[in-house]
């Protein structure tokens, strides 16, 4: 597989919108979604104003269709990470590569002055209901992302370090997670699509007059969001250590409303009970992973 899946300079000042798929490779949906979009863009000759960008995030994971090899990928952005690559204290590592490839196609993409700068990270999770997006409080009513129609989360990234969208959102650049939904699910794809579509468009990328599609994609986004809500913060996470065997109840869904003390998961150590009301976020439901699950409310 090629870390390029696909790109379009049309020049000018138009928006850059760069779009990473898979950085966990069990999450590959949205290199699909990405190569439908990108090939109805060239098959119709559809206007591009800016340019386009897509990446293949973790290529030797997609490759084994597993999450990571040696470390997550979502989770080693951080200037340590990079100082100690730099010192080639890594490159030992199957990720170390990855991430150097990444960075550099990126910060190359990102260099040039224009005005709109989009990252978008394209995920799909372990639960239902796994479709929203996760973006850092100060963005989150951007018009890009009101335009997706789903639960946006506010603050997850004080709680989850090394994230791609946090190192890029220090450079200003406009960056958030859209998780399609459950992994491999065809309604994952439609939604990846359709909200790639919607981005395209709200950023001023193409015209809405342009896409005889138009209407569609903003039906198929809004019907994913019956009865979520708008935008949640989250309060909670319990980190999941590597030895004690964590595994969460089964028929946890994202948003799904929890109390105080219900029982949520099981480890070595005995039951776990949630320690607030709320609503549970991200329940752990396979193997990898170091998050157990968040706890989230209503903003
Ligand atoms: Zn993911």
């Amino acid at each position: 597989m090629n870390r390029v899946l696909g790109s379009i300079e049309s020049g000018g000042k138009g928006p850059l919108i760069a779009c990473v798929a898979g950085l966990h490779g069990n999450e590959q949906v949205g290199i699909e979604a990405f190569n439908r979009v990108f090939n109805k863009l060239q098959d119709h000759k559809i206007d591009f104003k800016g340019s386009l960008l897509g990446l293949a995030g973790n290529k030797k994971a997609i490759a084994l269709n597993q999450r990571s090899i040696d470390y997550d990928l979502n989770r080693s952005w951080t200037k340590e990470k990079f100082e100690a690559l730099k010192a080639n204290h890594g490159l030992a590592l199957a990720e170390d590569n990855e991430l150097i490839e990444l960075k550099h196609c990126l910060d190359d993409f990102f260099m040039a002055e224009n005005p709109l700068k989009i990252l978008i990270d394209l995920h799909a999770t372990s639960s239902e209901n796994g479709n929203f997006i996760v973006i850092p409080e100060d963005e989150f009513t951007h018009p890009v992302v009101k335009s997706l129609h789903q639960p946006v989360v506010v603050n997850l990234d004080r709680y989850v370090s090394g994230t791609m969208l946090s190192y890029y959102h220090k450079q200003e650049i406009v960056s958030f997670a859209f998780e399609g939904g459950l992994i491999g699910s065809p309604e994952a794809l439609q939604l990846h699509e359709a909200g790639i579509w919607e981005i395209l468009k709200a950023a001023g990328a193409i015209e809405a007059h342009d896409q005889p599609w138009e209407d569609h994609y903003r039906e198929v986004l809004k019907g994913f969001n019956d009865g979520f809500p708008h935008s949640v913060k989250v309060y909670y996470r319990h980190p999941v250590e590597e030895q004690e065997d964590f595994k969460m109840k089964p028929g946890y869904a994202n948003f799904q409303g929890i109390n105080k003390g219900d029982h949520l998961a099981d480890t070595i150590y005995g039951p776990l009970y949630s320690p607030m009301d709320g609503m549970i976020f991200l329940p752990l439901y396979q193997k990898e992973g170091s998050d157990g699950f968040f706890i989230v409310r209503e903003v």
